[in-house]
């Protein structure tokens, strides 16, 4: 079976396009009761952004700190209940931030429209009825969360994302100027999770021609930000690394991500590391799979000499090895992509814990 994708419905791109915020979403004011809901990263408080909101005395404006720990069903269920309760159903919501922003806002969107708890709805097309209008508005890039057709949330029970094609935004908005802020540590490990997306989406059986031209471009244009002499974070490479995490985004919607995502998935669930910071923790280890990939990120390391820590598998234990073992097994479609149809052959429990070691 062939992916059908519902693509993003529109997109504008280029620096200061976040002041045309108020005109797009103008004509959806009508819609439900009326109001939008803005869904902003905590680091925007007090910040120059919070006046150019131009939000309406009948919005709702939140603004939430990522850093605790990454979104969760239980923070979507009661933020849907407060909205509910509070104003019932508004026109949209617009979620301006990084991957968790995004996250949050494309599922809330969903889960304004259905009832129950999201942990339920966690999983591909069990979501039931469209959310509301959504508007993602990115502010670092990397993650590619801005084009998914997912909304990565902890559950009780999984860190599973709600996947339908009712979740992908209805408009993006593409202004690398909000970019500008991001500290270089997070500018870097945020951008290594596009370039990983891209390595992970060639090295594998389901790569195919379509997938192949947005990660080819994407990589070009990471080299360009993370190795050429231009390297670093300046208004032209910021506007790159913006379209190459849609384009690394698109790239991995079309094939599939691998073994360095397997990993990072148990280093989240287990340890409550952050994707792009636990896939750079895993990848540096994976040169027997990725070879050409983790040399040129090892470079793209010293050149920007950020320091990434050694021997931290030390401090764990065998149980909570084993846990992160569990997590990444679980997730056969990575595996297959990576390692081939056979990979249950080649890769065990075992082999996994043995990968972890290395961390
Ligand atoms: P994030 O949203 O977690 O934010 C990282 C940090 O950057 C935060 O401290 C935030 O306050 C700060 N920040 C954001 N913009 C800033 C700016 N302009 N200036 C200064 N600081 C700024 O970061 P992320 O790495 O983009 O996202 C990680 C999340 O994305 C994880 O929860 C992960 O599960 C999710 N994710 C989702 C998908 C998807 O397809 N839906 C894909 C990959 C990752
Ligand atoms: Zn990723």
């Amino acid at each position: 079976m062939h992916k059908n994708f519902k693509n993003i419905e529109k997109t504008v791109f280029g620096r200061g396009s976040f002041n045309q915020l108020s005109e797009i979403i103008e004509p959806k004011r009508n819609l439900n009761n009326k109001y939008f809901v803005y869904i902003v990263d905590a680091y925007f408080k007090g910040k120059d952004l919070e006046n150019r909101l131009h939000s309406k005395p009948e919005d709702i404006v939140y603004f939430i700190d990522v850093d605790p720990h990454e979104p969760t069903t239980e923070q979507i269920d009661q933020l849907r209940n407060e909205i509910l309760n509070s104003k019932g159903l508004p026109s949209g919501v617009i979620g301006i931030g990084g991957g968790s922003i995004m996250d949050i806002a494309k599922a809330l969107s969903l889960m304004l429209r259905n009832e129950g708890k999201s942990q339920q709805y966690q999983g591909l097309n069990l979501i039931k009825n469209p959310g509301v209008y959504h508007v993602g508005i990115p502010t670092i890039s990397g993650t590619g969360a801005e084009c998914s057709m997912t909304a990565v949330l902890t559950g009780p029970e999984k860190k599973l994302g709600l996947k339908c094609e009712w979740t992908v935004f209805d408009q993006l908005i593409l202004d690398s100027e909000l970019t500008a802020s991001v500290p270089v540590d997070k500018w870097f490990f945020t951008g290594m999770d596009t370039f990983i997306h891209c390595i992970e989406s060639r090295d594998g059986i389901l790569n195919n021609a379509y997938s192949m031209a947005y990660g080819e471009e994407s990589l070009k244009l990471c080299r360009d930000i993370f190795l050429s002499e231009k390297s670093g974070q300046n208004a032209e490479n910021d506007d790159k690394l913006m379209v190459a995490s849609l384009m690394g985004g698109l790239s991995l919607t079309y094939s599939e991500v691998g073994v360095c995502h397997a990993l990072s998935y148990g280093l989240s669930k287990i340890f409550g590391e952050k994707h792009c910071y636990a896939n750079c923790l895993a990848f540096q280890h994976l040169s027997d799979y990725y070879p050409e990939g983790v040399a040129e990120f090892k470079t793209m390391l010293q050149k920007h000499s950020i320091q990434l820590p050694s021997g931290l598998s030390k401090n764990w234990s065998d149980e909570e090895i084993t846990a992160m073992a569990n997590v990444a097994y679980n997730l056969p479609h990575m595996w297959n992509h990576a390692i081939g149809e056979d990979w249950k052959a080649k890769i065990t429990i075992e082999t996994i814990k043995d990968l972890y070691k290395r961390i």
